[in-house]
């Protein structure tokens, strides 16, 4: 569609500002932040579920004074933004990585709404033809933000058309096809291109190196847990004590969205078992019922242990093969499970596979080998 309606154009130069493109284009990939749905987990995964998007955008914080924790990276964005907005520029393009539910995609609201610039988002699964990309770009205004969500997932032929635009806002595009095709350049207005990303290993190293700003997030403290649910409850008009919330704080991974998840749940809980008020035990029948341990471990984390020390004595082990043993995705593990047992200690990862860690084998009230954990990190 787009290079048939670019065909009426025979300058090899075009501003985007002359052409009807923008009103042309009817931006097909921007519906669609995927949701990941997970039949068998969902109150764990701390992926999307549908149940999630609505909800989400009550309880997103819209400025940085809502947002809480991950105050390093805070302080770097706001002197990144104070700098490009005193020198009446658009942002420099940010790359935001870290494990699902920790607040990419909040930070990238945050960012448009401080630089005062509108947002367009989008997904690397769903940004398939360059057309798509080219009809997104073509629109964004002068310092908008373009939020792509689980960039490492974009095609190849995608990526590489994101480059120029990336480095020096142009994109080209083909005219005709044949004989007679030949490619013209479209300026594009400046604008940040905020990339979030799961795996920043799977990111090609030119699109890493396209990024001015790399920012990592970290799983969350208690401390700042407990301030998320504290403030989602007074948003949803949920009714709980302080013992309460630190019990779903205290289990919901290091990962807000599934403590706002958990907090809709305890909800239920409360309001059939103890007259509306989420106290401790109500949140803790809650989740024992969800099947949320005390360490805030799931089934899935409990069977990838399991099998890690009784199918593969403990590995390393690859996750191919972890994830054929438990029926599981392999890269959902990767992405999904591991990142929180990496982080609290229960295996680690090695130059040969996965290994249990001591607190593997103390969880499962088994003996250790010596040898647990002594694998070098790669
Ligand atoms: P990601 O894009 O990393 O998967 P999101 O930005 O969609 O995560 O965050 C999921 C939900 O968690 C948000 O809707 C928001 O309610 C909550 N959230 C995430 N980070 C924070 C934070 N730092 N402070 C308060 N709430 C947060």
């Amino acid at each position: 569609m787009l290079n048939g309606y670019l065909t009426l154009f025979s300058s090899t130069k075009i501003d985007k500002s002359n052409t009807p493109l923008s009103n042309f284009c009817k931006l097909p990939a921007l519906q669609m932040i995927e949701s990941t749905k997970d039949p068998n987990n969902e109150i764990i995964t701390p992926q999307k579920i549908d149940e999630d998007i609505q909800i989400e955008q009550s309880l997103r914080p819209s400025h940085f004074d809502d947002f809480v924790g991950q105050s390093e990276t805070i302080e770097n964005l706001k002197i990144y933004i104070e700098a490009a907005t005193q020198r009446g520029e658009s942002l420099d393009h940010v790359l935001l990585f870290g494990p699902p539910g920790l607040g990419k995609t909040t930070l990238a609201n945050i960012i448009a709404r401080e630089m005062n610039v509108n947002i367009k988002l989008s997904s690397g699964p769903v940004l398939d033809r360059p057309g798509d990309l080219a009809g997104i770009l073509t629109n964004l205004a002068d310092k908008d933000v373009f939020f792509i969500d689980e960039i490492h997932r974009l095609s190849s032929v995608v990526e590489e058309y994101l480059y120029s635009a990336m480095e020096d806002y142009t994109i080209d595009i083909m005219l005709d096809k044949g004989p007679s095709a030949r490619s013209v350049q479209l300026n594009l207005n400046p604008f940040t291109l905020v990339g979030a990303t799961t795996r920043l290993g799977n990111l090609t190293s030119p699109m890493r190196d396209r990024f001015g700003v790399i920012l990592r997030l970290d799983f969350y403290s208690d401390d700042e847990l407990l301030k998320i649910i504290t403030r989602s409850a007074d948003i949803l008009d949920i009714k709980m004590d302080e013992d309460g919330a630190l019990e779903i704080a205290r289990r919901s991974r290091g990962t807000p969205r599934i403590a706002n998840r958990i907090l809709r749940r305890a909800r239920d809980f409360a309001q059939v078992k103890t007259g509306g008020v989420i106290s401790k035990s109500s949140a803790k029948e809650a989740l024992d019922r969800l099947g949320i341990d005390e360490n805030g471990l799931d089934d899935m984390d409990r069977r990838i242990l399991s099998s890690l020390v009784k199918n593969f004595n403990g590995g390393p082990v690859g996750l191919d093969s972890l994830g054929v043993a438990i029926s599981e995705d392999a890269r959902t593990i990767e992405e999904v499970y591991e990142p929180f047992l990496i982080k609290e200690g229960y295996i680690k990862r090695t130059s040969r596979g996965r290994q249990a860690m001591e607190k593997t084998y103390t969880y499962l009230n088994l003996d250790a080998p010596n040898s647990a954990g002594q694998v070098d990190i790669f």
